[in-house]
């Protein structure tokens, strides 16, 4: 299927070259498509004949709210979407001091097993097209009222195993006709697909690269992410190296802390080494709890002792804020739960 709103201007431009219609359309309808609009019938100045012929050829498909929750602890809202085919994938806004942030799915599911994470627990499912993505920006601004002025790709799924979409996703998100979004304000994170975080540096985007670290050695990080077995340290960390020297952007990497696994003194000066002559930031996630996992959060005070030899080290290091504790907000909590609650519900059915 063929979907005008993942398609860039000129890609809808040969489209309505097909179908005998002046190029000046392309651009109209691209406008149209990234305010949201829902059907054709809104593309008021569109000819009506020529609003029957693409509804009929490219229907355009809009994901539908199952579920809002909205933290009474800190505005952060989360979604619930369901898309056409049926499959729910999550978004969450933030609300930060430089802007409002979401937080978007790249995929359904994920493949990438990380043991801390509600994402992949039932695997992958399928890719998010470009528009999936973009949707998930765009309707969450519309829904909510608040403007959007910062992405970040670390929602449910891996976005280096889906690097093709979402390239596209990055070039509509951030086209002046359509949502504007500065590649500045974009962040992407990855669990460390060494080829394909090469692949994106050919792009030389100025997004920001996240890596999930979540272990200073092999050991820790090969127990808690499969992927380090197929991209160990020793390659990943060349890997940032190269992207930086291609992008001249800082890596950032990501470490969530989980209690007596990675979180003691000694480990924290081994990532001090790792890192050492890299240009680097280093979040601290307090680990979410995973009802499914028996895996813990760090202590406050184990997590501050860490973050005080990373800086006094002379690597920046910050905590992240948890942003909606009360409402399932870390990744893949809601669609696990709402999966989970329509199969009780279908099993009671039976
Ligand atoms: N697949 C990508 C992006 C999605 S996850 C990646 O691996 O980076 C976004 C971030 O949240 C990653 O750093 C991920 O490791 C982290 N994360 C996942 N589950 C978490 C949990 N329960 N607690 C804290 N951080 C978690």
């Amino acid at each position: 299927m063929n979907h005008l709103k993942s398609m860039t201007m000129s890609e809808i431009g040969a489209v309505l070259k097909e179908l005998g219609q002046p190029a000046f359309r392309a651009k109209q309808i691209f406008s149209w498509l990234h305010k949201g609009v829902r059907t054709y019938e809104e593309m008021t100045n569109l000819p009506k004949s020529l609003r029957d012929t693409l509804a009929e050829q490219y229907p355009i498909n809009a994901p539908e709210v199952v579920r809002k929750q909205e933290s009474q602890k800190d505005g952060t809202i989360k979604y619930l979407w369901r898309l056409s085919d049926g499959n729910c994938v999550e978004t969450v806004l933030m609300r930060y001091h430089y802007g409002n942030t979401v937080c978007i799915s790249t995929e359904v599911g994920c493949r990438m097993g990380c043991a801390f994470c509600a994402s992949t627990l039932g695997g992958l499912v399928r890719p998010l097209e470009p528009f999936e993505m973009l949707d998930q920006v765009l309707f969450t601004q519309l829904d909510s009222g608040l403007p959007v002025s910062h992405i970040v790709l670390m929602g449910i799924g891996e976005p280096l195993d889906n690097l093709s979409n979402v390239l596209r996703f990055l070039e509509l998100v951030n086209s002046p006709d359509g949502m504007n979004i500065s590649m500045r304000h974009i962040s992407l994170s990855t669990c460390g697909l060494v080829p394909k975080i090469d692949e994106l540096a050919e792009e030389q985007l100025q997004i920001s690269l996240a890596i999930s670290l979540h272990g200073p050695n092999n050991a820790i990080r090969s127990r808690i992410m499969p992927v380090n077995k197929a991209y160990p340290i020793e390659e990943l960390i060349p890997a940032c190296r190269r992207y930086y020297e291609k992008t001249s952007r800082r890596i950032h990497f990501e470490y969530a802390m989980i209690r007596d696994l990675n979180d003691n003194p000694a480990q924290a000066k081994e990532l001090l080494a790792l890192l050492k002559g890299l240009p680097a930031h280093v979040n601290l996630i307090p680990l979410n709890h995973v009802e499914e996992s028996p895996l813990k959060p760090s202590t406050k005070a184990a997590v501050a002792a860490f973050q005080k030899i990373l800086e006094d080290g002379g690597v920046t290091a910050t905590v992240r804020r948890t942003l909606g504790s009360d409402i399932d907000a870390s990744c893949g909590q809601l669609r696990r739960k709402y999966n989970r609650e329509s199969d009780t519900a279908d099993q009671q059915r039976k």
